[in-house]
Order: C-alpha cells, then sequence, then structure tokens
C-alpha cells in the first residue's frame, strides 16, 4: 500500500510499505478516508524527531527510526481481531491516538493520556497516512448515521480543546482569554463556547488567523503587537482579568502573558508545546494564588466532541483549509504549511484520490 513515512528531517517519503498484518485479538483494522496534518506532524518534518523514538525502540511498539505519521483520522473497519466486541465491519470510525499499556500507575487511575509508556498513533507507531491502519479497539468511536467524514478528520484537534476546557472546570459565564489562534487555538475558541464561556477573547497577531478566531466565535481579538493586550483585557473585566486563559502556542513570553491576564486566584492552563525553558517567578503564582495547570492530549473527549458536531454546535467547516490526495501530501501539505502558514488551519489528505 501507499504510506507517508518519516525517515527523518524534511524527508517524509511517500512509498509503498507492506500492508498492515491481520490484526492481533483486541485490534482492527480501517481503511482511511481523511487523515488531518497535525502541527506536530509538521514538527517532525520541520525540527524533528521530536517525539518519533530513534535511540531506542519504542517499548510498546518497537518503532524506531521510521514511522508512517497521521493520528487525525477516520474511516471504516474492514477487519476486526478475534476479541473485538461492539463493533462491525464496515463502521465508520474514529479512534484516540493514545495507545497506552494499560496496567501502569497512570493507565489503572484513570489517566491513561500520560501513561508511561504512551505510543501515541502516527509518532510511536504507524498511523494513518496510509491506505490502511491498525489500532486498538479500546480506543475507537463509532460515528453516527450522517456524520460528514471530512469532521471525522476534526474530532482529534477539538478533543485537544475539549481536554483543555474540561482542566479549567466550568467555564459558565465566565471570560476566557485563548493566546493564539492556530488549529488548537481555534478548537479552544470553539470548545469554550460550547462549554458556556460568556466572553472568549482571542490574541493573534496574523491578520488571517484574526478574522478565523472571530468566525470561529471569538466575542474580540486583541493584536499583542499592536496594543496593550494586558490593559486591553483588564478594560473589559472591570479591572480584573480574565477568569481562564490557555495557551495554545507553546512559547515562554506568551505563557507569561497567558498568566498575567488572569485574574487573581484565574486558571491557566497550558497547551502548547513547549521548546526552551523560561525563567518565571514562581512568587507572581504565590501572591495571587493563580493556577497553572498543563493539559496534554485527550482523556475521553472524542465523545463529547462528536456529540457536538452530530448536533450543530460545533462547525468543522472554517477550520479546513485544504484538501489534497496522500501522494501530493509533501508539497501541497508540509510545504504549504511551512510556506503559507497564515492562510492555513488543518489540511487533510486522502489516501484515495476521487
Ligand atoms: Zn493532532
Ligand atoms: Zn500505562
Amino acid at each position: 500500500m501507499r504510506a507517508a513515512v518519516w525517515h527523518g528531517r524534511h524527508d517524509i517519503r511517500v512509498e509503498d510499505v507492506p500492508l498492515p498484518s491481520d490484526p492481533p485479538a483486541d485490534w482492527v483494522q480501517i481503511r482511511v478516508d481523511w487523515c488531518g496534518i497535525c502541527g506536530s506532524d509538521l514538527h517532525e518534518y520541520v525540527a524533528g524527531p521530536v517525539f518519533i523514538p530513534v535511540d531506542a525502540p519504542h517499548p510498546m511498539t518497537g518503532i524506531q527510526g521510521q514511522c508512517i505519521l497521521g493520528h487525525e483520522f477516520c474511516g471504516e473497519i474492514t477487519k476486526l481481531g478475534a476479541n473485538v466486541q461492539g463493533f462491525a465491519v464496515g463502521d465508520l470510525i474514529t479512534a484516540d491516538a493514545c495507545q497506552h499499556c494499560g496496567t501502569c500507575y497512570y493507565c489503572t487511575h484513570g489517566l491513561y493520556n500520560i501513561c508511561e509508556r504512551l505510543a501515541f498513533t502516527g509518532l510511536m507507531n504507524n498511523g494513518a497516512f496510509a491506505e490502511w491502519v491498525n489500532v486498538p479497539a479500546n480506543l475507537l468511536y463509532k460515528l453516527p448515521a450522517g456524520f460528514p467524514k471530512e469532521a471525522g478528520a476534526l474530532i482529534e484537534p477539538l478533543a485537544v480543546g475539549m481536554h483543555a476546557v474540561k482542566k479549567a472546570g466550568s467555564l459558565h459565564g465566565q471570560t476566557v482569554v485563548v493566546v493564539g489562534a492556530g488549529t488548537i487555538g481555534l478548537c479552544t475558541i470553539m470548545c469554550a463556547k460550547a462549554a458556556g464561556a460568556a466572553q472568549v477573547i482571542a490574541l493573534e497577531m496574523s491578520s488571517a488567523r484574526k478574522a478565523k478566531a472571530l468566525e470561529v466565535g471569538a466575542t474580540r481579538v486583541f493584536d499583542p503587537s499592536e496594543c496593550d493586550a494586558l490593559a486591553e483585557i483588564r478594560a473589559v473585566t472591570q479591572g480584573l482579568g480574565a477568569d481562564v486563559s490557555f495557551e495554545c502556542i507553546g512559547n515562554k513570553h506568551t505563557a507569561k502573558l497567558a498568566i498575567d491576564v488572569i485574574r487573581k486566584a484565574g486558571k491557566c492552563v497550558l497547551v502548547g508545546i513547549f521548546e526552551e525553558p523560561s525563567q518565571f517567578n514562581f512568587f507572581d503564582l504565590v501572591s495571587t494564588e493563580k493556577q497553572v495547570m498543563g493539559s496534554l492530549a485527550y482523556n475521553g473527549e472524542f465523545a463529547d466532541v462528536i456529540a457536538l458536531i452530530a448536533d450543530g454546535s460545533l462547525d468543522i467547516t472554517p477550520l479546513v483549509t485544504g484538501r489534497i490526495g496522500l501522494e501530493d501530501i509533501v508539497s501541497r501539505g508540509f510545504e504549504e504549511l511551512v510556506n503559507n502558514k497564515e492562510h492555513n488551519v488543518k489540511i487533510i489528505v486522502s489516501p484515495s484520490p476521487a
């Protein structure tokens, strides 16, 4: 079959690879319909290896040095492992990407997304930029009849936003700031609105992304390069600051800003993937009782997102900025995202061009 295989930085090849084996007893085989290119895939292309194991084989999957990328996907079940129940060949499904061991402290305490041996699909085990992919059945979600297939590829990033939103507790009636309006920022804006936030303020500098933020439901957008964002946020919150903020960039300066914009005892959720340490004065937390927490991937939020897309509460249309075939994934996918970052949100890839 054809697949997009990561061989190294700036070296992703669309090539012939063997078909996946028949699925193990608790796994299924999926024929992929659509798979989205994620920021983490782009990271592996531009600056990798980041998550892909190269020095030693992954303890659960044996992946080392090469990996079929792709974890934001939907498709149809084509083969069932011997023990799989509750699913049938032909079901349209999507799959949580957090392949986990099931036995470590975190897995046995309901925290499988931070499993000691986490094997993220498409980074630590072969993924869905391919015609077929095998995945564990315990990660599957059936999509309801009539569910748009393209939306199936957007469930995963929305689940990242939803998990971050749930970390912050009830947002009902609250003022929320989302720092960064890339894919995860936009998904977080949508999920915060769906969770009942009264006001969602986006901080963003790119004009295309500012417009997208408003399109997906942000109440207002402030550009920190054009105004004093902190002063503007205080001006619309009776001088207090926001109740909750989400940092969706992964930069030490915007993380500080995300903490600065919340009121005392407010909450800041860090969702971005950081590349370097910062010098932060922790007295800023002691003196204000602000709460700062991290949020990684998702823990069951696929179900919430599927329900909200199915009932029309979440509209994924503004998020999809490109639809391409697998053969074009480097030139019209990865390179397009590198060279035309401002105007893209999610490019989705089909292994079987129409
Ligand atoms: Zn992703
Ligand atoms: Zn585990």
